[in-house]
């Protein structure tokens, strides 16, 4: 199985050494080959995605991906910050579902900013379209206004867009994934404004027809950003398109205590798939072997259930994660009175040290 690793920018080379030794320690059953992305990449060749990084993903089993950006390039054209490397690759290799779910495990009720009743147990998933929408819509741009109120002043525009086999396959994803849940999908629009929305939903209600078993619920945005801190627990599955899925998906990680806890998979048809934290690059914290390595280390178990076939390592590795909670250890993100407080590398070894 060969794994393309690009670690990336800020924290990302720390986080992704220690899911890369966890995976070691699983056996020699991985061919890992390292290449830059992002920032760390446009300062070795001039490219956020340089042609030899995308040739060994696209020839690669599976990517993990630590995390990319830094404020410095914040000056640098839009086709060269370090964020088109992430979009650059799921647009190449198609990956079009994000799966991010947001767990709440026991021993971290503590640490979310939510009320332990609401949290405890949560367990729901978020499946974000990331090929569509306002994103990659055409026309967009930034140009001189000819609207008679701001005549000759600079506007910006983006374009919606969904079309229905857009709409339909991530449907499909959602419907198969709460067959192996609890049976429930909530597809989160903007059907009482958007044109888009309302095609989204059309297409939502005419694949359920499908799934049977499958109770569909539909939700404003707005509501939903409510619910996912009013009752997140009545959710199963939320499937939705790609900007509200970005921010909704970052809301649903703060339920769970931290973002550092919270992995994802972006797949395409055939399942091959990206795996990386739900969080960015923490430019903030990078360098001072503080940053929590569990989303990446999750984000590989993601990684052996969905793309490498392996779901017995991937319980493996859960399980691991599961125990050094339970023995109390904690990186700073998670930390609260009375667990012991340890940094990246530390935590990368009692799970290795946890695997059974
Ligand atoms: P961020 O997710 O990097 O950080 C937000 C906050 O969470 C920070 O306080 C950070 O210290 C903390 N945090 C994040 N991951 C953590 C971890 N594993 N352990 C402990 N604390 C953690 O978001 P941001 O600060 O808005 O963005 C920073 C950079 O990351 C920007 O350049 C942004 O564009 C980029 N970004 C990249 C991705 C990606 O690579 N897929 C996603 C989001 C943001």
């Amino acid at each position: 199985m060969k794994i393309a690793v690009l670690p990336g920018d800020g924290i990302g080379p720390e986080i992704v050494a220690e899911a890369v030794k966890v995976l070691q320690a699983l056996g020699p059953l991985f061919d890992l080959e390292s290449a830059p992305v992002g920032g760390a990449a446009y300062d070795l060749t001039g490219h956020p995605l340089p042609p030899a990084t995308l040739e060994l993903a696209k020839n690669a089993d599976a990517i993990l991906f630590g995390a990319v950006g830094d404020w410095k390039y914040d000056a640098l054209a839009r086709e060269l910050r370090p964020e088109q490397a992430i979009l650059g690759l799921r647009k190449h290799l198609k990956l079009f579902a994000n799966f991010r779910p947001a767990i709440c495990y026991p021993e971290l009720t503590a640490a979310s900013s939510l009320k332990a009743e609401i949290v405890g147990g949560l367990d729901i998933l978020i499946i974000r379209e990331l090929n569509g929408d306002i994103y990659f819509g055409q026309p967009r741009g930034i140009r001189t206004s000819e609207l008679p109120l701001f005549k000759g002043t600079r506007e910006g525009f983006d374009t919606m867009h969904y079309s229905e086999p857009e709409v339909e396959r991530i449907a499909r994803v959602a419907f198969e994934a709460a067959r192996k849940r609890n049976k429930k999908v909530c597809s989160v629009d903007k059907a009482n404004v958007l044109e888009t929305s309302q095609l989204w939903r059309d297409v939502m209600i005419r694949i359920a027809k499908e799934y049977p078993d499958i109770e569909l619920s539909h939700m404003y945005v707005d509501n939903a950003a409510m619910q996912l801190v009013k009752a997140p627990k009545a959710f199963d599955v939320v499937v939705t398109g790609n900007l509200f899925g970005d921010i909704l998906s970052d809301e649903a990680a703060m339920l769970t205590g931290s973002i550092g806890m919270l992995p994802s998979a972006s797949l395409d048809k055939n399942n091959k798939g990206l795996y990386e934290p739900s969080h960015g690059s923490a430019p903030d914290i990078a360098g001072k072997g503080i940053a929590n390595p569990l989303a990446t280390i999750l984000s590989a178990a993601m990684m052996l259930r969905y793309s490498l076939g392996m779901p017995e390592q991937a319980d493996r590795v859960e399980r691991a994660v599961q125990k050094v909670l339970s023995q109390g250890l904690r990186t700073a993100d998670i930390y609260t009175e009375g667990t012991q407080k340890v940094t990246t590398v530390q935590m990368g070894d009692a799970v290795v040290a946890a695997l059974i």
